[in-house]
């Protein structure tokens, strides 16, 4: 009887998981097993915030490989290690996996499979987490991409609606010598319950995501372009951390999206191309590994010459600026573990623009608290907003949060939601609360500088500043 272990790791699904389906069709008895390294992430172990996902999702994984007759074999420490003892036990012929793309795992698991090799145990691997892996797109030079217009039209050359796999009906039984432990032995739930609000926030089986999938295609795929930059609506998909995870392929969403035939074709299109920018960060970190802790423009290293000060980090972390539309985007990642993409990039941009503070103060601290924190997502979107990345914006577009603030969330929804000592503030005050005069914050009982802070700093004098600084950076480095 043929045995096959498959290594799960960002492939949390049983549905369109190719190593899975591979496996099943190569033996009569498939072995799932998930092992817990955090050394052999290198710098980039899993934050809290994403420890606490995999906690349940490997719990909904658990359940489900339970209905069908198998069960999750969990291990703590060196997966090559666990690996053999799991192949040794169950007398497996091979081991399958699906590929991961973080520089530290990759490399890992580049020598895991020439060590079971010399073992005589052949791995296989394949591709469950990208439409496209990197090697498929290169310029014509036979370079990677650097500017994300010229991959998407390639991309819009290829076919990537391909239909995705069915899950396994069984995997046969794990063989009893096959022990493992159980998963709260992981250890993965932070020791401080600050979580209370991701449990509230999110639902994290393979099942909901299917149901989330479904919801925003009959509820907010229409008008998408349009609504997609108001964080006061609910106008995205909130599929990142479920794509993070793997508990759904982004064939699975592709393929979906294109079971609609009522849909705008600019919504969908619109749409994919954010689909595609995940790819294109992914790219992007294949080819550049060294971008988790150095930029890509090397023009840009050491900068900025002069960091920000420890308090104005803290105040950022805890949303306690005094600029509402950042503050309650930073109140909303820590209570939710997930913060909306426009606000994403207003408080990269005061950070790493108006606070002076590395871009990378600011993709550590998204590591320890989003849900959908992902090494290539997370360094290329840092970067892209310090203007030191890929196809970045220009150092010299700083973004004004009181303008971004009224422009995308208009009646201050967003902001009274994350920030509800404001919720009385007068309407026309909402975006700028100290403009507010010290009337009608008596007569609203919320005073600025007691009840919310006081601007932490100038915006136009750290605008200029802040351009300043990186004109004299650049003629030094060009220099
Ligand atoms: P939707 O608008 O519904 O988009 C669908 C999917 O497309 C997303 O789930 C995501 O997988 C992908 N996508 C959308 N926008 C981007 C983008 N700019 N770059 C790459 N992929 C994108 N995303 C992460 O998944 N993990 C991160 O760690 C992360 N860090 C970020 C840090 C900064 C500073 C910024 C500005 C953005 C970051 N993003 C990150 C990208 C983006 O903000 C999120 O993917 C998006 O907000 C997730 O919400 P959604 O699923 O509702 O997105």
């Amino acid at each position: 009887m043929k045995t096959i272990v498959v290594w799960l790791r960002q492939d949390l699904r049983l549905i369109d998981n190719p190593a899975m389906a591979a496996a099943t069709q190569e033996g009569e008895v498939v072995i799932p097993v998930y092992i817990h390294c955090p050394q052999e992430y290198a710098a980039w172990p899993p934050g809290a915030a994403g420890r606490w996902w995999l906690h349940h999702s490997l719990l909904s994984l658990d359940q489900s490989l339970k209905k069908i007759g198998s069960r999750l074999v969990v291990r703590h420490g060196p997966s090559l290690e666990h690996l053999i003892d799991v192949v040794n036990k169950s007398g497996a012929q091979a081991v399958y996996f699906n590929r991961l793309y973080e520089p530290a795992l990759a490399a890992r698991d580049l020598r895991l499979k020439q060590a079971l090799a010399e073992v005589g145990v052949p791995c296989y691997s394949s591709n469950g987490a990208l439409l496209f892996t990197p090697e498929t797109l290169m310029t014509q030079d036979g370079k990677p991409y650097k500017v994300f217009t010229p991959y998407w039209k390639k991309c819009q050359q290829l076919h990537f609606d391909k239909q995705p796999l069915s899950a396994p009906r069984h995997l046969g039984t794990v063989p009893a010598a096959v022990s493992g432990i159980n998963i709260e032995q992981l250890n993965l739930l932070p020791r401080v319950r600050w979580y209370e609000g991701l449990q509230h926030s999110w639902p994290v089986s393979e099942l909901d995501v299917l149901q989330r999938l479904d919801e925003f295609c009959e509820a907010s795929l229409a008008g998408y372009k349009s609504r997609r930059d108001r964080p006061d609506l609910d106008g995205t998909s909130r599929l990142s951390p479920y794509l993070h995870f793997g508990q759904i392929s982004p064939r699975q969403i592709v393929w979906r999206l294109h079971q609609i035939t009522d849909a705008s074709l600019a919504d969908v299109e619109t749409f994919t191309k954010e689909l595609l920018w995940r790819e294109f960060a992914h790219h992007v970190l294949h080819y550049f590994p060294h971008t988790t802790d150095a930029p890509l423009d090397p023009r840009f290293e050491g900068f900025p010459p002069v960091g920000g000060t420890v308090e104005l980090l803290e105040a950022w972390q805890q949303g306690r600026t005094g600029f509402p539309l950042v503050d309650a985007g930073m109140r909303q990642l820590w209570t939710s573990g997930w913060m909306h993409n426009r606000v994403r990039m207003v408080v990269a941009s005061f950070l790493t623009k108006n606070s002076l503070i590395s871009w990378k103060e600011g993709a550590r601290w998204f590591w320890e608290t989003l849900v959908d924190a992902d090494l290539a997502n997370n360094s290329f979107n840092w970067q892209w907003c310090a203007g030191c990345g890929a196809d970045a914006a220009p150092y010299f577009r700083i973004f004004n949060p009181v303008t971004q603030s009224r422009k995308f969330d208009p009646q201050g929804g967003y902001i009274k939601r994350w920030l509800p000592e404001l919720t009385a503030l007068p309407q026309e005050y909402i975006h700028e609360p100290w403009r507010a005069p010290l009337d009608a914050q008596r007569h609203c009982g919320v005073i600025i500088g007691r009840d919310y802070p006081k601007p932490i700093l100038d915006l136009s004098e750290t605008r200029q500043r802040a351009l300043g600084l990186y004109q004299q950076h650049i003629k030094k480095a060009l220099s």
